[in-house]
C-alpha cells in the first residue's frame, strides 16, 4: 500500500507534477479557449504519455486530468452526458503511469460558476462537485487537490465536498493580484481553507514563479497546515501578474516559456521558505519537472556520460561553445 500523502510530507518535500492541458494543447489534443480534458476520451495514450513523463523526471504525484471536466465546462463542447467517462478514464490513466509508487491526485478546480452571496450558485457548484468526486472516487483516487480557484469561497465548497470521501486534501488559490476576488489577501484565504479542513493549502497556476513567491510567503506565515506552491511556466508582467491575462494567452504563449532553470531556482526558494510540495502548473513540462527534482534532491532519470572534445567537436553544443560563450 501506498503511504499516504500526509505521511510523505512528514518525511520532507513532495515534487509535485507540471500542467497539462496547455502542454497537451500545444501538441494538438486540447483546443485552446474551452480547455476541456476531452483528450481522456479521445487520446489517452497522449495523456498517458504526458504522465509518465512527469514520473520519469521526478514527479511524486500525478493530477489526474479533470481540470474544467465539471458538467458545465463538458457542456460547452457538447459533452455533458460525457461527465462519467471522462472523469473515469482520467483517473484510470493517471493510475496506469503512477504504478505503484508515484501517488494519484484526483482534481477539482473553478467551475466559473461561482457568484458571491448567491447561495443558489452555492449549491450548484457542490453538485458539479460531489459528481465529479463521485466518478474519480470510484475510480481509485489517494487524495484530493482543489485548485486554481479565483474565490476562497469557492475553494470552500470544494474542501467540504472532498472532505466527505475522508481522503487528505489541499485546496490552493490563483492570484490576479493582492487579493481573491472575494476581496481576501493570501494570507487570509489560506487560514480561511486551513479552518475549513484542507490539510495543504496554498496557491498554484496564474502567476510565475516571480510572482507567486511573495504570496507564498504569506501563507506560509499564516498557517500551522502544509503548503503547496506550483506555479506557471510562463513569465508574467508587473501590469498583468497573471499568465492568462497576458496577450499570447491562450495560443501563443511560446516566447513567454520560462527555461528549467528557472523552475529549478523557485523550486530552491520555496524550499528555503518551508514550502512542502512544490511543483509546477501550466506551462511546465518534463525539463522543468526534473530540473526542480535535482533542486530538491530527488532523484529523476540520470544523463549518460558523454565525452565531450572540444578540439575534436561531434555536436554543435561542443562546436560553438566560444561562440556561445562570447555573449
Ligand atoms: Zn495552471
Amino acid at each position: 500500500m501506498k503511504p499516504s500523502i500526509l505521511d510523505k510530507l512528514k518525511q520532507g518535500i513532495v515534487l509535485g507534477d507540471g500542467g497539462y492541458l496547455l502542454a497537451l494543447e500545444n501538441r494538438g489534443y486540447v483546443q485552446a479557449g474551452p480547455f476541456t480534458p476531452e483528450v481522456t476520451i479521445e487520446h489517452p495514450n497522449a495523456l498517458l504519455a504526458l504522465h509518465q513523463e512527469f514520473v520519469n523526471a521526478g514527479a511524486e504525484v500525478l493530477q489526474v486530468l479533470t481540470f474544467y471536466a465539471s458538467e458545465n465546462k463538458l457542456a460547452q463542447i457538447g459533452y455533458a452526458n460525457r461527465l462519467e467517462e471522462i472523469n473515469r478514464a482520467a483517473v484510470k490513466i493517471a493510475r496506469q503511469a503512477a504504478g505503484k509508487d508515484v501517488l494519484v491526485a484526483g482534481d477539482l478546480c473553478l467551475t466559473w460558476k461561482y457568484v458571491e452571496g448567491d447561495s443558489k450558485s452555492h449549491d450548484e457548484c457542490r453538485k458539479l462537485f460531489d459528481d465529479q468526486i463521485r466518478y474519480q472516487a470510484a475510480e481509485g483516487v489517494d487524495f484530493w487537490i482543489c485548485e486554481t480557484f479565483l474565490h476562497v469561497g469557492e475553494a470552500k465548497i470544494a474542501i467540504e465536498c472532498a472532505r466527505k470521501t475522508k481522503l487528505p486534501v489541499m485546496a490552493t488559490m490563483a492570484f490576479e493580484g493582492p487579493k481573491t476576488r472575494d476581496g481576501k489577501t493570501p494570507a487570509e484565504a489560506a487560514k480561511i481553507l486551513e479552518d475549513a479542513g484542507a490539510d495543504i493549502v496554498g496557491s498554484n497556476c496564474w502567476q510565475d514563479p516571480t510572482r507567486m513567491l511573495p504570496a507564498i510567503e504569506q501563507i506560509r506565515k499564516a498557517v500551522k497546515c502544509f503548503v503547496a506552491a506550483q506555479p506557471v511556466g510562463y513569465r508574467c508582467s508587473d501590469e498583468i501578474p497573471f499568465f492568462t491575462g497576458q496577450k499570447g494567452f491562450p495560443d501563443k504563449l511560446n516566447p513567454y516559456h520560462l527555461t528549467r532553470y528557472e523552475l529549478g531556482d523557485f523550486a530552491q526558494k520555496a524550499k528555503d521558505l518551508g514550502v512542502n510540495y512544490i511543483g509546477g502548473c501550466c506551462g511546465c513540462e518534463g525539463s522543468h519537472i526534473r530540473q526542480m527534482a535535482r533542486v530538491l534532491g530527488k532523484k529523476p532519470s540520470e544523463l549518460r556520460e558523454w565525452k565531450v572534445d572540444y578540439q575534436a567537436p561531434q555536436s554543435a553544443t561542443e562546436a560553438y561553445k566560444s561562440l556561445r560563450d562570447k555573449q
